[in-house]
């Protein structure tokens, strides 16, 4: 339910609403619009009634319900779009955040090597596996804690922000001491106890589409994370399983808008797992920028033929800064900036 409050409603009725919607079993979500506050009551009360009346109450406007599935999450809740911050970078700003680095981190040259090319190409956060969710339990399952302290050197050295998944509930703490972003992997998209996990904690998490999952139950898992307590979330469509084989994935890029529509979280495009091809990530990180993506994450290697995962789809140094002064003049025709 929606709780409206008037364009004059003092703090002291805003705070007795809050404390009629706890007292009534649900949750309440304050919402500073630049006009008036909304309220978002969430959760299972016991009486939906018993918020209706509050429309009787001094300094509110209207109550109104949610009509989506998901409350905290939607654009009926919250009409201006979130900006998630870590430390003092943006996103879902003006500015065009770019992500990039290798699949897994590999090694301490292979990283730095890396680090030092996305970050003189004008890219904004490192991107690096430590801990791999790989189909194949005999394929490299990442360097786990020697990956993210590795991730937080080349943080130091190059001032670039970092992000890198957590697979599990007991990994979050250790990877949220190291890295500035928490990343759920698509296997992970409907693992509501890593979510419920990630809602109690202080950075903000990139949440990826599963591999087979809608536009619906990824909106539903980011509410996981918000409902429990953090909303920096970022949307990431990565590109779906479908009968075309001949890309790794399918790109949803309707996707990027129709989130857009239905959810005031920033949202970014993968375009090397939506392709798994080089050749692609190119034109499909133009079109992303052109759809209205906030955002990419790609794949970066220094030698994308010895990489350890994700080699075919990883862009080499040299085609990464070609993509970057290319995208330029895409960011700009949508009325952002990259740098
Ligand atoms: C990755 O980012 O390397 C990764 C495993 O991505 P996804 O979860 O989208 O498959
Ligand atoms: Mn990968």
């Amino acid at each position: 339910m929606i709780i409206a409050m008037t364009s004059d409603a003092t703090e002291e009725q805003i705070e007795e609403v809050c404390e009629s919607i706890r007292r009534y079993g649900y949750t309440p979500h304050l919402i500073r619009g630049e006009e008036r506050v909304v309220i978002g009551a969430v959760g299972q009360g016991d009486n939906k009634d018993h918020l209706q009346n509050l429309r009787s109450v001094p300094g509110v406007a209207d109550v109104v319900p949610i009509l989506q599935p998901y409350k905290i999450v939607s654009r009926e809740l919250k009409q201006q779009k979130t900006i998630v911050r870590a430390g003092d970078l943006e996103i879902g700003g003006r500015q065009f955040i770019v992500m990039a680095g290798p699949c897994s981190v590999e090694t301490r040259e292979q990283l730095m090597e890396t680090a030092d090319a996305v970050k003189a190409a004008g890219a904004h956060v490192l991107r690096g596996g430590a801990y791999k969710p790989r189909t194949s339990p005999y394929d490299f399952q990442g360097l786990e804690v020697e990956g993210l302290k590795l991730l937080a050197e080349a943080r130091e050295r190059t001032g670039l922000k970092v992000i890198t998944e957590v697979v599990t509930t007991e990994d979050a703490g250790i990877v949220a001491e190291y890295s500035d972003i928490l990343q759920v992997g698509a296997r992970n998209m409907q693992n509501f106890a890593l979510l419920k996990r990630l809602g109690r904690c202080n950075r903000p998490v990139l949440l990826k589409r599963g591999m087979s999952s809608t536009i619906k139950e990824l909106l539903l898992s980011a509410e996981y994370i918000a409902s429990h307590g953090n909303d920096q979330i970022i949307l990431c469509e990565r590109g779906i399983r479908t009968f075309e084989t001949a890309t790794r994935n399918t790109l949803d890029l309707a996707a990027v808008p129709l989130l857009n529509e239905l959810s005031h979280l920033p949202v970014v495009v993968d375009p090397s797992h939506a392709t798994g091809r080089r050749s692609l990530v190119r034109p499909a990180s133009k079109a992303a920028v052109a759809i209205g993506a906030d955002g990419l994450i790609i794949e970066v290697h220094p030698r994308p033929q010895e990489a350890w995962s994700d080699g075919p789809q990883s862009l080499t140094p040299a085609g990464f800064a070609e993509i970057m002064a290319e995208l330029q003049k895409y960011v700009a025709l949508e009325s952002r900036y990259l740098n």
